[in-house]
């Protein structure tokens, strides 16, 4: 059964009649650009073919009744009763949604919904905001409440679903991942400014290359509600004030010597110089990825990951391991993506060589008796959407 069918057949189990509508939204992978997105600074993630299903039936009262396959039950909730901490288990990322709705004034009613997904959940692959957006791209169908599906309605609900993770999810996140899901395009990546919101479409069509993006999940489960994240947060927040700028992002790799000299603390300096040629690495990909310059795209990743690895310590030992081992196997590139402190590492590799890289990684992993890693290869799919289903 495909998730789509997993979630009608959860919708059936729960709920009397039909649902509305499906909507659903993708994973998401980060090319290069990682822990810049709070910061102010640029990101290019890509939309995954891997999604999240909701099958959703607008109620006349205001309670959210929410079920997703395979995760544990949840009573009721009433909108009214949502607040920082309440709910508290996987719901909170759902009815987060419909808060932040109901606090930007946008008139929302009670649901029911049916979520399946076959995106990792805790990979790095930002399943939170997967589910998230499938919430929020319902709205506009479900509630004649003033948003739309359309660009700037779409950056208006990936800031929606951001507020939503930030203040009922508790987790400290920067708005790549809901922007990723929400305005990406087919066949492109996402260039986006943190600063403004501003996007840029980038063609990532690397199959015409014969070359391959393979997701590594190491297994390891990373939480970005848990302490290491927000901590780098802080460590940024404790820089900008040193520097007196409002995001690391406003100064340039020109102005990095004099920053770490200012910042006045060895660790700050590290964190700082990641960031500011952690910037300067995604303006060089967009313009590889733009001259179809892969190899240089691969130096870039590899790059990435070694000064998330030394300068803001968020790698860990099996995506050091996956990285290296795909490198060896004769990936252009590879690096940890996302939060990090777990989660996934990607390769750039030719495709003729996936059998042999996904060979050596397992037997590495193996050799160091880490869990067998998962892999998928990631192209650029389409972004949230409503799904077409003959049910409704
Ligand atoms: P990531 O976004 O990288 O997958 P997070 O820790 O940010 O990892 O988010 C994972 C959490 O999101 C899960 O623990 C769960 O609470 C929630 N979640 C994600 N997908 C689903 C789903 N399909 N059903 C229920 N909860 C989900
Ligand atoms: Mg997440």
């Amino acid at each position: 059964m495909t998730a789509l069918d997993v979630a009608l057949a959860e919708f059936q189990a729960h709920f009397p009649g039909e649902p509305d509508g499906v909507w659903e939204a993708p994973g998401r992978v980060n090319l290069i650009g990682e822990h810049t997105d709070y910061n102010g600074g640029l990101v290019l993630p890509i939309a995954l073919p891997q999604r999240t299903y909701a099958a959703v039936r607008r109620r006349q009262d205001t309670i959210l009744t929410l079920v997703s396959a395979g995760m544990p039950y949840c009573p009721p909730i009433s909108l009214a009763s949502i607040v920082a901490g309440h709910p508290a288990g996987w719901e909170r990322y759902p009815a987060g949604v419909l808060w932040a709705m109901a606090e930007a004034g946008y008139p929302v009613s009670g649901l029911d919904v049916a979520f399946a997904s076959d995106v990792p959940v805790g990979s790095g692959l930002s399943s939170s905001a997967a589910i998230e957006a499938a919430v929020a791209v319902a709205a506009p169908d479900l509630f004649d409440c003033g948003l739309s599906a359309d660009e700037s309605g779409r950056a208006e609900l990936a800031t929606l679903c951001q507020r939503a993770e930030n203040h009922i999810a508790c987790a400290p996140t920067g708005g790549m991942d809901q922007a990723a899901v929400l305005r990406s395009r087919e066949g492109y990546a996402l260039n986006l400014d943190c600063a403004d919101g501003s996007i840029r479409h980038v063609p990532f069509r690397i199959r015409d290359k014969g070359l391959a993006l393979l997701v590594i999940d190491t297994r390891v489960e990373h939480s970005h509600a848990t302490g290491e994240y927000g901590q780098r947060r802080a460590d940024c927040e404790e820089a900008c004030d040193r520097l007196g700028v409002a995001h690391l992002a406003e100064l340039s790799t020109n102005d990095l010597p004099a920053a770490m000299a200012r910042v006045k603390s060895p660790r700050l300096a590290q964190r700082v110089r990641h960031v500011l040629t952690e910037n300067d690495r995604v303006r060089l990909a967009v313009a590889a990825m733009e001259a179809n310059d892969f190899v240089e795209l691969g130096r870039l990743f590899v790059d990435s990951h070694a000064s998330l690895r030394d300068d803001f310590e968020v790698s860990c030992p099996q995506l050091d391991l996956a990285v290296v081992t795909a490198l060896e196997a004769g990936a252009l590139g590879a690096r940890m993506t996302g939060g990090g402190f777990g989660g996934s590492a990607i390769a750039l590799v030719y495709e003729q060589a996936l059998p042999a890289t996904r060979e050596a990684l397992l037997t590495a992993f193996e050799h160091h008796s880490y869990a067998a890693p998962k892999f998928l290869v990631a192209e650029a799919a389409a972004p949230a959407r409503r799904t077409v289903v003959p049910c409704c």
